[in-house]
């Protein structure tokens, strides 16, 4: 049998996901390979990035080196701006309202991922390898990876963070169910003269949330969903009219808006792997879950695959690696169940035609803007998914 190189793990995928998993699996004293081709483009976009999330990123090293040129989201603002018959009232949270200085940090990709890249370079037990996985042989210890280039790789874990069209998952055998929204997200940077006080807004629109995110002094970044069409369009107007558009739809709370950035366009779209791991394979990131970029949650639930997969693969025999992908499954099936059904749930409630749907979300954000205790259980969630579950079950068993 001929001996090709062998690590305890291979990543397939260098982005967001890649890197985080790659790096936070060699610093647990694995011995990592990173299989990407070189990156086709620069990722011009901005990720917010919850606390929860930037406290595991200080773990593995990474948060120092990039903590200063984040920008902190002290309040998130909700405002309906749907002009509907149900409308819900604005709602305003603040994080000092649960005891923290912010909800989380939103940063440029670009500057993140070469944070990321930098700690993996410096990560002595970590090598990178260019190129693209072609297939997948899983096997009950070593799995074997060949490349386009022709190159075999063994390992005893393979995870898969190569994206929503995951080779990983496709030769895993795990099928998928993937959805289409009648929705593009437009995607840029801009000044303005007023200041943000630190504060997101998020207009909700009938073809989706207009979401404005601090990124700097007077600098902010925009995800603006609506309708394909409408993108298209508006990818084609003059600068100074999409200034004006933006300023308009923000009440010019922020004052005059210049746009410092390229435009770019995503087209919208959901999918969900049937199952996130199974023998020694497992999905992070968008290999195994994706949807529209609302409430800040994509590469968040990304973080949290990883987090759960570093703390399976600590301390376990190398020779028992092989044995993860199910327990992975089980820890992240409902974590990732439940943010791509509210975010899904969430996102119709705004472009559907269903009144029902736009009752509930108003008499949701109705009694989040009245109920104390509600807003601070959500805050909490939201910064620290799943926290306020177990606490709720800690009650619970306690009262019983
Ligand atoms: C407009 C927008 C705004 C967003 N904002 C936020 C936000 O504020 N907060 C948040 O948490 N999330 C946000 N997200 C979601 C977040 O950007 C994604 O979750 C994240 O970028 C996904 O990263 P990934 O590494 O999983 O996948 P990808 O970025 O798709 O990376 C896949 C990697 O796999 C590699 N690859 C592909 N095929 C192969 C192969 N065969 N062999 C080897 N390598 C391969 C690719 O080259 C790449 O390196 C946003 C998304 C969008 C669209």
């Amino acid at each position: 049998m001929q001996d090709h190189p062998h690590f305890d793990v291979i990543v397939v995928g260098a982005a967001l996901a890649g890197l985080t998993a790659g790096l936070a699996l060699s610093k647990a004293g694995l011995d990592v390979a990173i299989v990407a081709p070189a990156a086709e483009r620069e990722d011009r976009r901005t990720t917010a990035l919850l606390a929860g999330s930037t406290d595991f990123l200080g773990r593995i090293g990474v948060w120092d080196a990039v903590r200063d040129q984040a920008a902190p989201i002290a309040v998130q603002t909700l405002i309906d701006a749907t002009g509907r018959l149900f409308r819900a009232p604005d709602v305003a949270f603040h994080a000092s309202e649960i005891g923290i200085e912010a909800f989380g940090w939103n940063l440029a990709n670009a500057t993140l991922l070469a944070a990321l890249r930098a700690a993996c370079e410096d990560a002595g037990s970590l090598k990178f390898i260019t190129g693209s996985l072609r297939s997948l042989e899983l096997g009950e210890e070593v799995s074997t990876a060949r490349l386009e280039d022709g190159q075999t790789l063994t390992a005893s874990l393979v995870v898969g963070a190569d994206g929503r069209n995951s080779v990983v998952r496709r030769e895993a055998g795990i099928g998928a169910r993937e959805w289409r929204y009648p929705q593009s997200a437009l995607v840029l940077n801009f000044s303005h003269t007023l200041p943000h006080n630190d504060t997101c807004f998020e207009f909700h629109g009938r073809e989706g949330p207009f979401t404005i995110v601090p990124l700097g002094p007077q600098l902010s970044s925009l995800v603006w969903v609506q309708t394909p069409e409408h993108a298209t369009d508006r990818l084609n107007w003059r600068t100074d009219a999409l200034e004006r558009e933006i300023e308009e739809r923000m009440r010019s709370i922020f004052g005059k808006v210049t746009i410092v950035s390229d435009i770019q366009c995503f087209p919208l779209n959901g999918m969900i792997a049937h199952m996130l791991g199974k023998s020694g394979m497992a999905l992070v990131g968008e290999a195994g879950h994706a949807f529209p970029p609302i409430a800040a949650q994509g590469f968040n639930l990304g973080i949290r695959d990883v987090e759960v997969l570093t703390q399976l693969a600590s301390g376990r025999p190398r020779e028992k690696l092989g044995a993860i992908g199910r327990a992975y499954h089980l820890r992240r099936a409902g974590d990732v169940a439940l943010r791509t059904i509210s975010v899904d749930l969430f996102n119709r409630s705004l472009f559907s035609g269903f009144a029902p749907l736009h009752i509930a979300r108003s008499l949701g954000i109705g009694a989040l803007a009245s109920v104390t205790p509600l807003r601070t259980m959500l805050m909490r969630e939201g910064v620290a998914p799943g926290s306020q579950l177990r606490f709720l079950s800690r009650r619970f068993s306690k009262a019983s």
